[in-house]
């Protein structure tokens, strides 16, 4: 029996990116019986001040291994080294390839703007791969699969340009998610000075406020080619 499809695919430019800004999301997709799975497109190995790369690799998929399991979603990471991500067409197939094989409803990724160049460059590669994954001409192995709709979670990476335009009520993952990136030491505050867990729980909080509910989650959408009518003022 052919594996049921994912119904939200996020792609990541580093571990810890996706779980970090819409884990809340995730946690409450998967604990209403929804397939989720994360990519992240490099560990993000070379992010430690102190410890080799190749150690810190290894905490990071153990790290993240952890963190997934507490979401309830599946999580894989491709083998391209963090600050190098290559911005080449091969990506862009592996990337059509993944989406084909799990066939997402809704793809979760960076937004572009962003003052790291990993970020930037995932969106690009991200949306070129939702493109072929869409498109019959591109000849692979598994066919063609096309998205019902793409978010980008708020990232403070990835704030220039970005709208807060969906809010998702995460009051009930909130502790989840909390448990989740706090597999993280970098969540934890042990890696670097920026200070991920109170930005985000901050965060949460001024989203909840907006939103009037306890605890929110915005993301930006992904401009649609094609407008929906709508038959009156919605
Ligand atoms: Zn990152």
């Amino acid at each position: 029996m052919a594996e049921r499809s994912c119904e939200v695919l996020a792609f990541g430019a580093h571990a810890a990116d996706i779980e970090f800004s819409c884990g809340a999301v995730i946690a409450k997709h998967t604990h209403r019986g929804d397939r989720v799975a994360l990519v992240h497109l490099t560990l993000g190995e070379a992010g430690h001040p102190r410890m080799p790369v190749d150690e810190y690799a290894e905490q990071k998929k153990s790290e993240c291994r952890q963190a997934a399991e507490v979401l309830g979603a599946e999580v894989r990471w491709l083998p391209y080294a963090d600050a190098a991500l290559p911005a080449t067409p091969d990506v862009e197939l592996v990337l059509c390839d993944l989406i084909r094989e799990l066939r997402p409803r809704i793809v979760l990724t960076h937004w572009r703007g962003s003052f790291h160049r990993d970020h930037a460059l995932s969106h690009h590669l991200v949306m070129r791969g939702l493109a072929l994954a869409s498109s019959r001409a591109c000849q692979r192995a598994l066919p063609a699969h096309g998205v019902e709709r793409v978010f980008f979670p708020e990232n403070w990476e990835d704030p220039q340009g970005f709208r807060p335009e969906v809010y998702v009520d995460v009051s009930q993952s909130y502790d989840t998610w909390l448990a989740a990136a706090s597999k993280y030491a970098l969540f934890r505050g042990e890696v670097v000075p920026f200070p991920y867990r109170q930005y985000y729980q901050s965060l949460a909080f001024i989203r909840g406020a907006e939103a009037r509910c306890g605890r929110a989650v915005a993301l930006m959408r992904s401009a649609d080619i094609w407008k929906t009518a709508q038959d009156f003022l919605p």
